[in-house]
């Protein structure tokens, strides 16, 4: 084969819960919960099925899913997407987002990433010819440097990718954040890819700041969430895609071709499940109190916790532990300790060790109990 790719190998998050399951671990590491969705869901599920809606759905996606999507971010966020041009249903946020790269990116072409970075989106830069140029978040806050970005965008800059909530930091950016990036890519050509799948969870208040709010950034950006994250079924891979015609345009001309289009029941079921009364509120609150209960299972434990202020995820530091690199110290926790988790190296491109591990406590309160039974004994 040609060498593309050649720094990628399998993901760290199929690395570590194929580890997790051999050592009979308590998977902390890929990010996915151990608890149900509602039933009502699955009624909603099976209805469609029943009744016959078991064929292709339009390739944008269901008209009834669009349509609630589109009310669900107007209400949210104040902007109206076009039901028929704006917005596009996708095999999951990693299709979206994979997608948005490809219709935009050409050899040549410089994305700007912000380092720690969510394993995906390079590969996708690099498969389309682009340059990926990170730019980096340092611990323990993880806040973008303004001057720094402003100092790498360069006539070549086609697109910036953002993810807030941020995985796997669990920082939140703030409106002024999305100021400042507006002023940047301000008369230039740049898109904005705004990796949006943990819009639902910010704690402590903080309100999430969406590209699709900002009428700026939105009139420039794709916005992509994942229903996954919302209605605990990332097994059920559907999530969408906003953005403003003349780039929804492009993405539809490669959409088309790498799937077409996403499972029709499920669309319906989510559809009608969307409608009734606004299903995410609470779900902040919800993995508040999932974080708050982890933290307390860890405290004691030689384990540093960084801030996390919202998505489902945890940074430790583990320094004060073991001087092993993060990726050993992973597999020692998952097979002598019993919990696996994320070595933060993997979201680097030069696999820096910060001595930094990353927990999901999208877990059962029992499940995030045993775990911290078992980290005590670190
Ligand atoms: N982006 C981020 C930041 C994520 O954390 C994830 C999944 N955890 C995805 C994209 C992919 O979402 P999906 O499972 O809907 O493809
Ligand atoms: N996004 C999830 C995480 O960060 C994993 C998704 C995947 O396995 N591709 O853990």
């Amino acid at each position: 084969p040609r060498p593309e790719l050649a720094e990628t190998g399998t993901t760290i998050f199929t690395v570590m819960s194929r580890l997790a399951q051999e050592c009979g671990a308590i998977n902390l590491s890929q990010g996915f919960p151990d608890f149900n969705a509602e039933d009502v869901l699955f009624e909603h599920v099976a209805h469609w099925m029943r009744s016959g809606h078991n064929q292709y759905a339009p390739m944008a996606g269901c008209l009834a899913l669009r349509a609630a999507i589109a009310a669900k971010v107007e209400a949210l966020y104040g902007t109206r997407y076009d039901v028929e041009h704006e917005i596009t249903v996708t095999a999951g946020a990693t299709q979206a987002l994979f997608t948005a790269v490809t219709a935009c990116v050409r050899p040549g072409d410089e994305v700007i990433v912000f380092e720690p970075v969510y394993d995906s989106y390079a590969p996708a830069i690099e498969l389309a010819g682009g340059t990926v140029v990170r730019l980096q978040l340092a611990a323990p806050d993880y806040r973008p440097d303004w001057a720094a970005v402003a100092a790498a965008i360069t006539p070549r800059t086609r697109m910036i990718m953002i993810n807030t909530p941020h995985n796997p930091t669990a920082t939140v950016w703030t409106a002024d954040d999305l100021d400042r990036l507006a002023a940047l890519v301000r008369d230039t050509a740049i898109v904005v890819v705004a990796d949006e799948v943990y819009e639902h969870i910010v704690f402590d208040g903080a309100t999430h700041a969406s590209c699709a709010r900002h009428p700026e950034l939105a009139a420039r950006s794709f916005v992509v969430s994942s229903f996954g994250k919302t209605y605990h079924i990332t097994g059920w891979k559907v999530g969408y895609i906003l953005a403003p015609r003349a780039l929804m345009a492009e993405f539809r001309k490669v959409h088309q071709f790498n799937v077409f289009t996403v499972n029709t029941p499920v669309q319906l079921a989510l559809a009608d499940y969307m409608s009734e009364p606004a299903r995410h509120l609470g779900l902040a609150a919800f993995y508040q109190a999932k974080r708050d209960f982890f933290r307390d299972a860890l405290a004691g434990t030689r384990f540093e916790l960084l801030p996390s202020r919202g998505t489902y995820f945890q940074l430790a530091r583990f320094g004060a532990i073991s001087t092993l690199p993060d990726t050993a110290f992973c597999e020692y926790l998952t097979r002598d300790i019993g919990v696996a988790a994320i070595p933060l190296s993997a979201f680097f491109a030069d696999g820096r060790d910060e001595r930094v591990v990353r927990f999901c406590f999208a877990k059962n309160e029992a499940t995030l109990a045993a775990a911290g039974e078992r980290l005590r004994r670190v």
